[in-house]
């Protein structure tokens, strides 16, 4: 490693101090290497990160964050990966994960002696944007010494210059779509050199809902490399180890022996509230705990978004947050924040955040709707009693899920005791809700979404002995949450229930339901709807409420980042709990997937980070595709006997134009021909026009027939149907050389109040069939009447 000879420059005595220092580093680098070499991970006592044979720039980073004590994960799990072990780690949640694979990440690429010619080095997989988040801000903060250039990869933003620099990285923390994303797209991003593979909640990134990204990006790594896994839920899945070519890992568990699977300075506790009751024994304890730090865990992103608006109307009387998938990134990103540093205050979310992250100092867990499984039990009251600290946790129980979900926590020994809401202390917000829900119809609306989306999470839980849909009350259900009865759900009158219970998760994520789709309402099947549903949405399109319109606007823009779905999906169907990614799919929270634009990189430790909008990148690629698009069809050219091309319309030559005769003579002639052209157009034209309109006439006929024999009831789209379209003659203006052709079709028409894509009069007869499905057995006046006014309106 001596310094070149011709950069020898500078004075002879600077040099001199120079090579004497690298001379220096380099025997420090050697005796590092051979400390590590000599160390041996069974019978060494180590307790403090100072006992380790680390680099100087990491044992400062670690002091300058104040870590002086190993934990037990820690003290077993980083003296065999500075070996280079591949590990399978498992420590319950808050014991200090991060630390066991950031340590071996910066140490083992030190030793290397990596730069940033060496590309990527280490690559750390997160299932969600806001862990991933969390655990770069860790590496930050104990890399700060080192001069590794680190990226953060994960959805919501993207841009160019992203795609530059994730070529100079070293270190990347990302979530799976992302990733591969970049993978698959950015020809500067070399990773045939990583040394380390880290996966954080790694049974939840090797889970279905990231296999294909998971896999894929392991197919561009180099087999040869150190991988670690670490969870709080760790599966020896040997598949799963295979799909990663683990190299005889190491298991390393801390809790294997212990009595129980969470924190022992964890207090947890269930209370039996039958559905009905529910939200009134969430508020009751919200307004007796003011003081606390709470996070409520909800099922689906609009069961958190409507009981977030309705207790916010409520005023309980401490700050309330709600956080879910849907979000817009940069909001989901301000609230968490806002929640970590506040002191007390309550955040409604979804299980977006039931995994990794650490909030400081929260008091309480509860769970409003039951976790999918124990696993998901583990992570969310995780969220508590973290590293050391106390915490609460309480589970809300129907009666019917008590039995069920209790073996199942016994099994994976969760502690946790019943208890019982103080009577006194309860209180009913039953009229209150109902109040809101009469007169605000947005929130009403928002309530039945959020109830059919919740029925549906229980209706496709795989744990059926412990969800039994007919086992709760949902009519009292709907009624608490102050709905004028319980929204009817479809797939309980069964047609196609058995359909949905077998498909495979992954398939009824996809494209049951996409989000985006929620403002402009075009049911698609297997969705459940119900009268309210188009009621509300009639208001919705025409009467346009600003509030309403912000609320689902909100949600919207997320979807094009999706690629994959993530656990908690607030798409109604399926989204619900844990999804699936079925490619080309979008997602949530991994969010990013393929599709999906939308990253961001940091570049270097301690450097400010570089942010792109990803989404307006997005778009100006679509509009370039367009672009060539058009610029791809050429010109049209035609040619002449002799194959000489020219343009369809060429000047013609002044000379030749002359020879034709005089100019007033050749204008009186053009003129002629083309009086005469337009005159048989117009002929043409009417015949056109009065058969479209004797069509409709028949077609009107016949419906009327049909109505009057009770097969169709829908009438308000005849309304409109009947008159005569003053644009249809427009619209069907026979076009040069084409008079023969058929009418234009309806689709040129604007589209009217009630109309959706697939209301086209070419579809009518199956529009029909679909209205027959979504009707209500209730009369329909009130719509009708709704409809009959919108009409006029217009
Ligand atoms: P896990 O990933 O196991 O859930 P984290 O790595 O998020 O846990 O750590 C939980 C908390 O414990 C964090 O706030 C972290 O700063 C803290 N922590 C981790 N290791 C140590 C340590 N050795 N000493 C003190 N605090 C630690
Ligand atoms: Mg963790």
């Amino acid at each position: 490693m001596a310094p070149p000879k011709a950069r020898r420059k500078s004075s002879a005595r600077g040099n001199d101090v120079r090579s004497l220092k690298r001379k220096r580093d380099v025997e420090d680098l050697e005796k590092l290497q051979q400390q590590v070499e000599n160390l041996d991970p069974k019978s060494t006592q180590i307790t403090d990160f100072s006992d380790l044979p680390l680099s100087h720039p990491t044992a400062r980073g670690i002091e300058a964050s104040h870590f002086k004590t190993l934990t037990d994960i820690q003290a077993k799990s980083i003296p065999l990966a500075l070996k280079g072990k591949d590990i399978l780690g498992a420590a319950k949640t808050g014991s200090g994960k991060t630390l066991s694979f950031l340590v071996p990440v910066l140490e083992n690429l030190y030793r290397q002696k990596w730069t940033e010619l060496d590309g990527l080095g280490a690559l750390i997989i997160s299932p969600t944007r806001e862990l991933a988040i969390q655990i770069f801000d860790v590496l930050r903060k104990i890399g700060r010494y080192h001069t590794f250039s680190a990226g953060l990869i994960i959805g919501g933003r993207s841009s160019e210059e992203e795609r530059k620099s994730v070529g100079r990285m070293n270190i990347l923390v990302c979530t799976p779509g992302r990733m591969l994303q970049h993978m698959d797209q950015t020809a500067a991003f070399e990773t045939d050199n990583l040394q380390m593979l880290v996966m954080d909640e790694a049974d939840r990134t090797m889970d279905m809902g990231f296999q294909s990204a998971v896999d894929a990006i392991v197919e561009h790594l180099p087999k040869k490399r150190q991988t670690m896994l670490f969870s709080a839920t760790q599966t020896k899945k040997v598949s799963d180890l295979a799909r990663l070519s683990l190299r005889d890992a190491e298991y390393v568990s801390v809790h294997e022996a212990a009595a129980s699977a969470t924190p022992a300075t964890l207090q947890q506790y269930y209370v039996l509230t039958p559905l009905p009751e529910k939200l009134d024994t969430l508020f009751s304890f919200i307004k007796s705990n003011l003081k606390a730090k709470i996070i409520v865990f909800l099922s689906s992103g609009k069961q958190v978004r409507f009981v977030y608006e309705s207790f916010r109307h409520l005023q309980p009387g401490i700050p309330l947050m709600h956080l879910h998938g849907r979000q817009k990134q940069a909001a989901r990103l301000d609230i968490t924040s806002k929640f970590s540093a506040s002191k007390n205050s309550c955040v409604f979310a979804t299980d977006v955040v039931a995994r990794g992250l650490d909030f400081p100092a929260v008091d309480w867990v509860i769970q409003l709707d039951c976790p999918e499984d124990a696993d998901t039990y583990i992570h969310r009251v995780g969220r508590t009693a973290r590293y050391e600290r106390a915490g609460k946790a309480v589970l809300f129980l129907d009666p019917s899920e008590e039995e069920g979900m209790l073996k199942v926590l016994e099994q994976k020994k969760v502690p946790i005791q019943m208890t019982k809401p103080r009577q006194k202390k309860q209180q009913s917000i039953k009229n209150q809700l109902q109040n809101m829900c009469f007169q605000d119809p947005e929130l009403k609306y928002l309530g039945q979404k959020a109830f059919s989306c919740y029925t549906k999470s229980i209706y496709i839980q795989k744990h059926k002995d412990i969800f039994n849909l007919s086992s709760y009350d949902l009519e009292g259900y709907a009624a608490s949450m102050g709905l004028p009865g319980a929204p009817k759900i479809k797939f309980l009158k069964g047609d196609d229930s058995k359909k949905i219970k077998n498909a495979p998760r992954a398939m009824l994520s996809s494209d049951v339901e996409s989000e985006a789709e929620e403002g402009s309402k075009k049911p698609k099947k297997g969705e459940v709807r119900t009268k309210y549903d188009r009621m509300f949405e009639r208001r919705n399109q025409d009467v346009l409420s600003g509030h309403y319109s912000k609320m689902i606007a909100e949600d919207e823009p997320e979807k094009a980042d999706d690629g994959l779905v993530d656990a908690d999906e607030d798409k109604d169907f399926l989204s619900v709990k844990r999804v699936l990614s079925v490619d080309g799919d979008s997602s949530e929270d991994d969010e990013e997937a393929a599709a999906g634009p939308a990253a961001r990189v940091i570049e270097g430790i301690g450097r400010a980070p570089i942010v792109i909008d990803s989404k307006r990148k997005e778009k100006l690629l679509k509009s370039k595709k367009k672009l060539l698009k058009l610029k791809e069809k050429g010109q049209k050219l035609v040619f002449d006997d002799d194959g000489v091309p020219h343009q369809m319309y060429e000047l013609e030559d002044e000379a030749a134009f002359h020879e034709r005769g005089p100019i007033e003579a050749q204008r009186a002639k053009f003129l002629e021909e083309e009086t005469a052209r337009t005159k048989q157009a117009d002929v043409d034209d009417k015949q056109l026009a009065k058969d479209k309109k004797r069509q409709k006439r028949e077609k009107k006929k016949a419906r009327e027939a049909a109505e009057r024999d009770g097969i169709d009831e829908d009438v308000a789209p005849q309304l409109v149907d009947t008159g005569e379209d003053p644009l249809a003659l427009l619209a069907s203006l026979p076009l040069d050389g084409e008079e023969e052709e058929a009418p234009a079709p309806a689709a040129k028409r604007p589209k009217r109040w009630f109309e959706d894509a697939s209301d086209e009069e070419t579809k009518a007869p199956k529009k029909k069939k679909r209205r027959v499905i979504e009707a209500e057995d209730e009369p329909e006046t009130l719509e009708d009447l709704e409809a009959l006014a919108a009409g006029l309106l217009q």
